[in-house]
């Protein structure tokens, strides 16, 4: 295992961060990424039971069937690189409300968080307080301490570090609402760059105060979703995978049981630093065995939240080995891109 260094002079972060942009737009090869999708997909049939999958950019997208919606973890107030490395940052209410009342969440019954980076966390609790007041918030217990009792939503947690599944184990169901259950899945938060992570870290105490810093916001546990949309009787309408961080193989894969019984029909899949790990994507279309594939967080987030976006990275050799390994339909979508399926 590589040896990471966890603590860095002030000054080396935002050549860290700079360098990790860098990098990455170093990995562009002379072929060039699809381009991002936008508008409405619809694919539904006009079926009155279909889901919709909304593209809030970076990590953010909601979920909806009838009056069953999820979110995870939104992100509008994009602090721009110099600052994040060099100044305090915080949530930007103003912005958080202009993109997030373009649909009506307010009665979401989640919101999933995957790890606890700053761009994954900072503006949930806006979102919880402002615009999903009854959504439960899930996530890991660094999740929870980092939204301490500062934010007002700290006790909206639940905490899914000892209930998660992974390849062998099948982790706890949680139900929210009538027609949603979700699994968290053990996964780790692939490198940045050369085998080293940002903000790495977990944190064990309640937080009393707003972070203030980027590196306030450590990673802590990283998980992934499944989160199956359900009919009356119980089977299973539509199985969505999540991931908000790319993971290193078989980190992050769902429980081989259950995609036996039934296979993901909407795999969400990161293609930032996909390089840092072996087989991202491929070990994940073969363990999920999904019918449709979708890119989240590939838009420079240093950059306000925009449609069209400005990708991090050309992402071709990303696109080229999943096209290698999945024959399905996948989509790479701009900020508000629509998705409706039917269910089954
Ligand atoms: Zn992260």
């Amino acid at each position: 295992m590589k040896k990471r260094r966890r603590f860095l002079a002030p000054f080396v972060r935002p050549l860290l961060i700079g360098s990790f942009c860098g990098f990455v737009s170093s990995t562009s090869s002379c072929a060039t990424a699809a381009p991002a999708i936008s508008g409405v997909i619809d694919q539904s049939a006009a079926s009155e039971d279909g889901v919709r999958l909304i593209y809030l950019g970076t990590g953010g997208w909601i979920f909806e069937r009838g009056n069953d919606q999820v979110i995870t973890g939104p992100f509008f107030s994009n602090p721009g690189l110099v600052k994040t490395g060099l100044l305090p940052i915080r949530s930007d209410s103003d912005v958080v409300d202009e993109f997030m009342s373009r649909y009506d969440v307010s009665g979401a019954h989640v919101i999933l968080v995957g790890h606890a980076h700053y761009d994954h966390l900072m503006d949930v609790p806006r979102v919880a307080l402002e615009h999903a007041p009854s959504a439960r918030i899930v996530g890991s217990k660094t999740v929870k301490n980092t939204l301490g009792s500062w934010s007002g939503v700290g006790e909206r947690v639940d905490e899914v570090n000892d209930i998660a599944g992974d390849e062998r184990t099948v982790g706890t169901w949680m139900r929210y609402g009538a027609g949603v259950r979700i699994m968290a899945l053990r996964s780790l938060h692939a490198p940045h760059f050369e085998g080293y992570t940002l903000f790495k870290g977990s944190r064990v105490r309640n937080l009393n105060a707003e972070p203030r810093w980027a590196r306030e916001w450590p990673d802590g546990t990283t998980h992934a979703y499944l989160i199956d949309f359900l009919n009356p009787d119980g089977s299973i309408a539509f199985r969505i995978y999540y991931q908000d961080a790319v993971a290193p193989p078989p980190l992050g894969f769902a429980p081989r049981a259950v995609i036996r019984e039934r296979p993901v029909d909407a795999a969400i899949l990161v293609p930032a630093t996909f390089d840092q790990v072996d087989w991202h994507p491929e070990a994940f279309i073969e363990n999920l065995q999904p019918q449709r594939v979708f890119l989240g967080h590939w838009e420079n987030f240093f950059s306000p939240p925009v449609s069209p976006a400005d990708p991090l990275s050309n992402f071709a050799h990303f696109e080229s080995r999943l096209e290698r390994v999945f024959d399905g339909e996948w989509w790479k979508p701009e900020l508000w891109t629509e998705f409706r399926f039917p269910t089954r």
